[in-house]
């Protein structure tokens, strides 16, 4: 990907716009782009700089990505969803290699929320947190929904990032534990040198895989076999057969420490390596243990920002039918039906479970006989009940899905119907009411029909966000299905000049 069209091989140290900006260290990198941590020499500050790939479909992409960043910039900033959205400080081109680069300057966001679900071990996060970030994911929806005519259109825990509070405090602990991690670094490259085993991938933040996912959906997923770790060929000998080069190497490092904990000659191979690993996991600041649900003081507050508005839309223009993650994605996109800002909706709901108990809602596998769409409206079905007539009438593709009848699929016969309060009791344990408090929540959002699918600023003041603390208020009954958005709310509108 790094080729002509391709990203841009951005290196540390290198400068932007004439010397304004320095890049610091990688950040992520999504489909379009690679994000940095850049020090902003003119206001003495850290920002975020994303570099776009330089292809054409790419830069035409940025710089709606760039209006619709602007649009939001200019409106009503009193609207409570407006702090929730990522903001545009500058962007510029930038020349390289593979092409000209657009780059978008933003202020600095912390991690993200699939990274924060991995944080807790795909076990859920703890509901306080959960009805904070729904509280501000609506806000920020209806703020683009309603103010600024806006459909992100990809919605998911990626493209939500965590506000940091002190961005240049945080820049400072990360160069310190850089140091840190550096020395680290060394010392376990000296044990692979060495043939031990103290390099292991645990310690190679790069490599960090997504855990299985297990699936409620287990009937008619094709088998995935675990990654269970090939037996190391060094494991079954005896330790002690390495020991001697390992204690050179372990020497070499004598005098110094690891974590506060000096290393001595006579320091093991095991207790080094332990050492080691703990080490490069404390000195991590992204790889701490969050809070668990007991643990939280009153006045825990996690704050979000909705980002990526790289396929984001207007109310009045679609620019492709092509929208939205899969497992994120709405019944009516993937029928071919009209779409609208409800659609992003149907995301949040989505994204909410996924936040509770650390799996995806709906995610679709294909089989010998049935392609991922049959399997995902199936799903769909089990969980919701049939989808709404009015959706399949007007589905370009339902013919190829459904017989006739407008009821049945084709290929997937015997649905096993499995409703949400049924599966978040069985399936995750949790208690009657915070089951049945959560499914009626999100079975608000997850509404098969876009149209009377219930809007954001309604949603906002639903009863299960009572106690979530004060991100601001909207003057709105819950229960309104976006009546003020107009037709846009469930199909394309196109204005005409
Ligand atoms: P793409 O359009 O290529 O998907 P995104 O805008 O989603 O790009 O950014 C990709 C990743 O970079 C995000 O998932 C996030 O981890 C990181 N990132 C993006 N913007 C910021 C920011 N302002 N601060 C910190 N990290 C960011
Ligand atoms: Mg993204």
């Amino acid at each position: 990907d790094y080729v002509p069209g391709g990203y841009h091989p951005a290196y540390l140290g290198e400068t932007y716009k004439d010397g304004r900006y320095v890049l610091v260290r990688k950040l992520g990198w999504g489909h379009f782009s690679t994000v940095w941590l850049a020090k902003d020499i003119q206001e003495n500050r850290h920002v975020a700089m994303k570099v776009v790939r330089s292809a054409k479909s790419y830069r035409e992409t940025a710089i709606d990505e760039i209006k619709l960043l602007s649009k939001i910039n200019h409106t009503d900033p009193q609207h409570p969803g407006h702090r929730h959205l990522i903001k545009l400080l500058d962007y510029f081109d930038h020349q390289g290699p593979n092409g000209t680069h657009i780059c978008m300057v933003f202020e600095v966001l912390g991690e993200n929320l699939l990274s924060l679900i991995r944080r807790y071990k795909h076990k859920g996060l703890p509901i306080k947190f959960v009805k904070q970030i729904a509280k501000q994911i609506l806000l920020a929806a209806d703020f683009l929904h309603r103010q600024c005519g806006i459909i992100h259109t990809d919605i998911k825990p990626e493209n939500i990032l965590l506000e940091i509070e002190d961005v240049e405090k945080l820049v400072k602990y990360l160069e310190d534990s850089q140091r840190e991690r550096k020395l680290l670094r060394r010392v376990s490259s000296r044990l692979k040198e060495s043939g031990g085993e103290g390099s292991s991938s645990s310690l190679d933040e790069d490599k960090r895989q997504i855990p299985f996912r297990k699936s409620r959906h287990s009937r008619r997923q094709t088998l995935v076999t675990g990654s269970q770790p090939l037996p190391s060929p060094l494991r079954s000998k005896s330790n002690s057969f390495f020991v001697s080069p390992l204690q050179s190497s372990i020497s070499t490092f004598a005098g110094r420490t690891v974590g506060n904990i000096p290393i001595r000659s006579e320091t093991s191979h095991q207790d080094l390596q332990f050492l080691l690993h703990k080490s490069f996991k404390e000195s991590d600041p992204f790889s701490a243990e969050p809070p668990r649900e007991d643990e939280l003081e009153d006045d825990d507050l996690i704050t979000v920002k909705i980002a990526d508005l790289g396929n984001a839309c207007w109310v009045h223009r679609h620019f492709t039918d092509d929208i939205q993650t899969r497992q994120y994605r709405a019944p009516e996109v993937i029928l071919g039906a009209n779409w609208g800002c409800s659609s992003d909706i149907w995301s949040v709901g989505c994204l909410l479970f996924e936040l509770l108990t650390g799996d995806y809602l709906f995610d679709p596998t294909e089989g010998p006989t049935f392609s991922k769409n049959d399997d995902h409206l199936a799903q769909i079905i089990e969980l919701v009940g049939p989808i709404s007539r009015h959706v399949l009438e007007e589905g370009f593709n339902t013919k190829r899905y459904f017989h006739s009848d407008m009821k049945t699929l084709r290929q997937i016969k015997n649905l096993k119907p499995w409703p949400l309060e049924s599966v978040l009791m069985e399936k995750y344990k949790l208690s009657e009411t915070d089951s049945r408090e959560i499914s009626d929540f999100l079975g608000c959002m997850l509404i098969t029909d876009p149209k009377f699918r219930m809007d954001a600023a309604g949603l906002s003041n639903h009863f299960w966000l009572n106690d979530c603390g004060s991100f601001g208020y909207i003057d709105r009954e819950p229960g309104t299905r976006g009546e003020d958005v107009g037709a846009g709310w469930y199909r394309e509108v196109r204005k005409h000049h």
